[in-house]
């Protein structure tokens, strides 16, 4: 591939080799080019990455001759990496990749000035990235480039977002505009949003006196297949497609669910991620070892939804299909 050119020649490191790290590295392979992971020794992923034909070495080493280093371990244990193994190795004019602006733009990582610092971020879960890439096609990525003194950043950054999601599409973006989204969109949204409305809907109905498998249903199960409609058509087409019953109570009904209270509690939690509130309280929950999140985890997996889910999808998924839920 021609865009891959600024790329031909260097010597790639990915640092990590898990959701994003796998198919960051496998992508890049496939498309022929030179790669070396970086990883702590005797660990689960080193052993993974050298079993799929890459070249696995101590992060140190990794990082010592790298052209190009794209930082795949997990936002929080970054900034310890950094400090440890990366920042003294990291050559001049090297060029620093991330996946997620987190670190940089909360300044918890602080590169030095002689690297350049560039952001690739597919749009995906990672093991959709390397999944949807190798059946030919690709994901879109963001892009931005934070630090940029050797003057062609953006064109590395481009070319690794060419070869990662295939060339699928490129929206460029600022470290700041793609952190500040991406946790609002997975707080309020896609991840936070979604699974309460999904609970709550569910509770009502059972609380009610209606069969839990039925609540599930309607609440949780045709998501996907309202959502599906969205995603492949829109707003407007998903309405087509339900009845004109449902479509109405979508009119009058979401807006008593979704009110402007929810819409102002929607600008606060903005304006904590905005102001570096939310960033502080995950980085003192990593650091009480997960505590809050240990106790969230098992608390929803002996959830009454959960066990009447997995029920279900045994029923739609027959026990044996691929489950995509
Ligand atoms: P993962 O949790 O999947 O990363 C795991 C990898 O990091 C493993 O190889 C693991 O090695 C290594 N690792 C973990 N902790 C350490 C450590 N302390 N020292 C050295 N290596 C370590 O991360 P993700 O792929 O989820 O996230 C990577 C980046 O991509 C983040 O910045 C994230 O925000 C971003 N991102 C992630 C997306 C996703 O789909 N998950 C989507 C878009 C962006 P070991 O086997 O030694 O533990
Ligand atoms: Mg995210
Ligand atoms: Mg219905």
């Amino acid at each position: 591939m021609t865009e891959l050119k600024v790329l031909e020649g260097k010597k790639l490191t990915v640092i990590g080799y898990g959701s994003q790290g796998h198919a960051h590295t496998l992508n890049l392979k496939d498309l022929g080019m030179d790669l070396t992971v970086g990883l702590r020794e005797g660990s689960k992923s080193w052993e993974e990455a050298e079993k799929a034909g890459v070249k696995v070495k101590k992060i140190s080493e990794a990082v010592k001759d790298a052209d190009v280093v794209m930082f795949l371990t997990p936002d929080e244990a970054q900034p310890a990496v950094y400090e440890n193994h990366v920042k003294d190795n990291l050559k001049e004019g090297a060029y620093l990749g991330f996946a997620h602006g987190f670190n940089i733009h909360y300044k918890k990582i602080v590169p030095a000035g002689k690297v350049n610092v560039f952001m690739v971020a597919p749009k995906g879960p990672g093991h959709m990235v390397r999944e949807i890439f190798e059946k030919g096609h690709g994901v879109p990525c963001l892009t931005a480039v934070y630090q940029d003194i050797s003057g062609d950043t953006k064109e590395v950054a481009d070319a690794w977002a060419n070869g990662v999601g295939r060339k699928v599409g490129i929206i460029e973006t600022t470290f700041k505009e793609e952190t500040e989204t991406d946790l609002f969109g997975e707080q309020a949204v896609l991840c936070g949003g979604v699974t309460e409305l999904m609970q709550a809907g569910f509770d009502t109905l059972v609380e009610a006196g209606y069969n839990p498998e039925v609540a599930y249903f309607e609440c949780v199960h045709e998501m996907k297949l309202i959502i599906d409609m969205v995603y492949e058509k829109g707003f407007a087409k998903m309405r087509d497609s339900i009845s004109n019953t449902a479509e109405y109570g979508d009119y009058v009904t979401g807006k008593k669910i979704i009110t402007d209270k929810t819409r102002e509690t929607m600008k606060q939690v903005l304006g904590d991620i905005q102001n570096g509130q939310f960033a502080k309280e995950f980085i003192d929950e990593t650091e009480t070892g997960y505590k809050f999140m240990k106790g969230e985890r098992s608390k929803y997996s002996d959830s009454k939804i959960e066990e009447v889910g997995s029920k279900m999808r045994q029923m739609v998924f027959k026990g044996s299909a691929k489950n995509h839920m």
